[in-house]
């Protein structure tokens, strides 16, 4: 026991992590040296931001610059009825310090541009997509990319919702890939190159979204990178996972790395960031 630097109230707390062989007392402190930024303290959000906290991994970064509307609390459960008209990132470090003495929580009551993304990323280990609009998608993917920053993907869509994972794992930094396959990895961009048109996907104030989706999709992306911050387990690296609230069903796609992908192909037109303007179908620039 002497080599552990958990102390007693945090071998207590996290006692059933610790009992499991497959986390024990090294994997939790791995989890509490790990940082996570979440892009985004909405529907997919919250639930990230209470697990991840509760886990104890330990320094989250939040991003958002929204505050709290009372027609948001039917899905953001980080946020409460007193937490309205309050900045969204505010409520939610109140929750984590709550939650968990142990957590470091930084916020950011910004939204990532091409400017700040860069130094905002650069403070943590991965990345939580839990932002709920095109450019914002495409803009953490290109820069993930770029960095080969781990980068966890969640989308929700009325009673629809996908998931993945991308280590962005090239063998720029020297990390080794957790499978072991020597296949470069795919991105989002591999999938879907551009943004759709702008105005043919309605978001959710529009269209409405089922108040307990986000919940299901933003738990499986904190349980993709508890994992992928312990080394254990399996991601959904190179699969898409599709969850059908309706019919209560999930389905895998396959996702190929494309050779023709616009950031991480085989000749990319992507090298930057500024690259691209962040808006509409987030297309290459003309100059
Ligand atoms: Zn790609």
């Amino acid at each position: 026991m002497s080599d552990l630097r958990l102390d007693a109230t945090q071998l207590d707390r996290y006692s059933r992590h610790v009992i499991m062989d497959e986390i024990g007392p090294e994997g939790q402190q791995r989890l509490l040296e790990g940082s996570v930024l979440i892009v985004g303290a909405g529907g997919l959000g919250s639930p990230a931001i209470q697990y991840l906290a509760a886990a104890g991994v330990g320094r989250l970064g939040i991003v958002d610059d929204d505050v709290v509307e009372r027609s948001n609390l039917q899905r953001q459960i980080v946020h409460g009825d007193a937490d309205v008209g309050r900045p969204k990132v505010e409520s939610a470090a109140d929750y984590v310090d709550q939650l968990n003495p142990d957590i470091d929580v930084e916020t950011h009551e910004a939204r990532v541009t091409a400017e700040t993304v860069g130094s905002l990323v650069a403070e943590y280990d991965v990345v939580l997509d839990a932002s709920d609009n095109f450019a914002t998608r495409y803009l953490l993917n290109d820069h993930c990319v770029l960095t080969e920053t781990p980068l966890f993907h969640g989308a929700i869509y009325r009673f629809e919702g996908q998931i993945t994972s991308f280590t962005n794992d090239r063998g720029g930094d020297g990390r080794s890939d957790t499978d072991g396959d020597e296949t470069s990895p795919p991105c989002y961009r591999c999938v879907f190159p551009e943004a759709p048109e702008p105005g043919t996907v309605p978001d959710c104030a529009t269209t409405g979204v089922l108040g307990v989706l986000p919940g299901t999709v933003g738990c499986i992306q904190a349980t993709e990178v508890v994992k992928y911050l312990l080394g254990k387990g399996g991601l959904l690296e190179g699969r898409l996972l599709l969850y059908d609230a309706m019919d209560m069903s999930f389905e895998e796609v396959p996702v190929r790395p494309n050779p023709a992908c616009p950031v991480c192909g085989d000749d990319p037109e992507i090298e930057s960031v500024s690259d691209v303007a962040y808006e509409g179908t987030c297309e290459i620039s003309a100059d």
